[in-house]
């Protein structure tokens, strides 16, 4: 089964081995001296690829929201509903980066855009070079391209997929790359650097600035950009209409691109799980994680339609480590609670911070109650308010801001507790299916996941 014609798993996998060596640090446990973990491919090919990404999603966040869900509508996630269906295939992922076991998302995001382990920080660039993305080798090939994320559209993830720059804050750079680069199909927030100017130099994009707009534009023909916001677009729980949900724009992504004959590569990202994770916002989260399901749940219809698009899912990084950690009573009341919260934590303290110092506790309290369906006590208030005169309220100088006390004091209503405001190093899921998708070993390397395309689309490799 190892003929020119239906490429092994090693051989699938192998484009990214080589950085190993080049990390500098010690690679305890490399690929290179691990035993094969799969089955070799058929080398079925793959017409289209749909990678859709919830940053930042701690297993402890995929578990709650099937739970939550399963609390709430009788059913848990539709992501976790997929691995019952014949063909698909589940890995464990590392998702450690070149100079860190803890990754970035430009990092983790690059891995699987250009095949190597780089560094914290880099879009797909190592050793003062870039290395070429995969939607730049796609489009070579003649297939569309397309980003859809709910952050900037010119952030970490869906930058890691079509540009190449040296560090992650170049965003202006990684505007102009997106545009000069022919991306298809562009959705997302980051006005702020996908400016005017930048987008009168490319007058044969359409632009789109409403989610009716783009609702206006999903059936004519042509290069479409969207940027719906200045920087990141809102978290689902504080949504106006005017912004389109993740699972639209995916939709009318999706749409567009499959007009090519030829094929398409699209990445979809719920980008601002990780967001939640870092404000130590569970609610936030929470809902977010469930509009991506949503945006999981018809893409896998779309795709199972027919038998050309390979669709992997999976995360980059855990973010904050949350989890229920009450016990009896006290733990489906504190889901409930989280299912009737109406606004992040994070809309409500950037409501707070607007208010004079010490009107702040009285306008936190107020607020939680009002929108959170939660009652703070004096004590808990004041916890709340450490940070702010220069208190510590935790050893762990990973958690100890006003995110985390309000995180921390929050867990006695919601019963989800977090490790920090950083990502973590935990394994995540990767969930594949059609074609291409039996090469996905049960445990896997993030960057291998890059060679998984590129076989499965037959794309030459760099
Ligand atoms: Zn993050």
């Amino acid at each position: 089964m190892t003929d020119k014609t239906t490429p092994s798993r090693r051989d699938v996998l192998a484009a990214g081995v080589g950085l190993l060596a080049a990390g500098g640090l010690a690679q305890a446990g490399s690929i290179a001296t691990d035993p094969p973990r799969a089955a070799p491919s058929r080398g079925a090919r793959a017409k289209n690829v749909i990678f859709m990404v919830a940053d930042g999603m701690s297993i402890g966040t995929f578990s709650l929201a099937d739970i939550a869900l399963q609390q709430r509508d009788g059913r848990g996630l539709a992501w976790a509903s997929l691995w019952d269906r014949p063909g698909t295939h589940r890995s464990m992922m590392s998702t450690r980066s070149a100079d860190s076991l803890v990754t970035d998302s430009a990092a983790a995001g690059s891995s699987w855009g250009c095949g190597k382990r780089i560094n914290n920080g880099s879009i797909c660039w190592h050793d003062g070079h870039e290395i070429e993305p995969i939607l730049v080798s796609a489009r070579r090939a003649g297939k569309s391209t397309g980003l859809v994320t709910t952050a900037r559209i010119t952030h970490a993830t869906p930058a890691s997929f079509i540009a190449g720059v040296p560090k992650r804050s170049m965003e202006d750079e990684i505007a102009r790359q997106i545009l000069e680069r022919g991306v298809d199909v562009a959705l997302g927030g980051g006005a702020v650097f996908v400016t005017p100017d930048l987008l009168a130099e490319h007058p044969g994009v359409a632009v789109v600035r409403t989610a009716e707009q783009l609702r206006a534009a999903s059936s004519t023909p042509g290069r479409l950009v969207g940027v719906f916001t200045d920087s990141h677009m809102s978290y689902e729980l504080d949504r106006p209409e005017t912004e389109p949900h993740l699972k639209e724009m995916a939709m009318t992504a999706i749409e567009r691109l499959a007009a090519n004959p030829a094929g398409f590569v699209l990445q979809i990202e719920g980008a601002r799980v990780d967001h939640g994770g870092h404000a130590n916002d569970f609610p936030a989260s929470l809902f977010d994680m469930i509009a991506f399901d949503e945006t999981v749940a018809a893409v896998a219809d779309w795709a199972s339609q027919r038998d050309d698009t390979l669709v992997i899912v999976t995360t980059d990084h855990g973010t904050g480590g949350p989890d229920l950690s009450v016990y009896g009573r006290q733990s489906f009341r504190g889901l409930q609670t989280l299912l009737g919260v109406r606004h992040t934590l994070s809309w409500v303290l950037e409501h707070v911070r607007e208010t004079p110092a010490d009107d702040q506790p009285a306008r936190l309290a107020r607020m939680i109650n009002e929108h959170c369906g939660v009652t703070l006590s004096d004590d808990e208030i004041a916890w709340v308010f450490r940070p702010a005169r220069g208190e510590r309220v935790n050893g762990f100088n990973g958690a100890t801001s006003i995110v985390s006390a309000l995180g921390a004091v929050m867990a006695n209503h919601f019963g989800v507790g977090y490790v920090s405001t950083n990502h973590t190093a935990e394994r995540v899921e990767a969930t594949a299916f059609g074609p291409g998708a039996d090469a996905l070993p049960t445990r896997i390397e993030n960057y291998e996941l890059h060679g998984l395309m590129t076989a499965a689309l037959a794309l030459p490799t760099g």
